[in-house]
């Protein structure tokens, strides 16, 4: 399980055409309002299901501070699998569909 920060990497132009071998996925969790479409989007790609344990993503909530905090697994863990960058798709789904910008294609 990883947590990347939000202090690093260069932020790619989604417009530009993506280098998957160096890519990787940034979150900023202070960014997220919890909608977790990016988990459904990660589910449909990996296993054509909406199940929010077949995605590579895990948006936590914690009511009592009123955040929210996104996981990213590049292993797979137990039913998760591991983020491949959604390999087949022109970008990745998460970052496509993220509504506030939470989630980049950064390397
Ligand atoms: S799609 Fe964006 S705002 Fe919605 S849960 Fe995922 S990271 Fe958060
Ligand atoms: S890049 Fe694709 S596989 Fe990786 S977390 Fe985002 S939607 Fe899931």
């Amino acid at each position: 399980m990883v947590f990347i920060s939000n202090n690093i990497f260069v932020v790619h132009n989604l417009s530009e055409k993506l280098d998957f071998k160096q890519m990787r996925i940034a979150s900023f969790s202070e960014k997220c309002v919890g909608c977790r479409t990016c988990e459904v989007a990660c589910a449909f790609h990996h296993r054509r299901t909406f199940g929010r344990k077949s995605s590579s993503l895990s948006v936590r909530r914690f009511e009592r501070e009123g955040r929210f905090e996104i996981v990213i697994y590049e292993k797979r863990e137990g039913e998760r699998p591991a983020c491949d960058l959604c390999g087949g798709e022109p970008m990745p789904l998460c970052v496509k569909l993220c509504p506030v910008g939470a989630l980049e294609a950064v390397g």
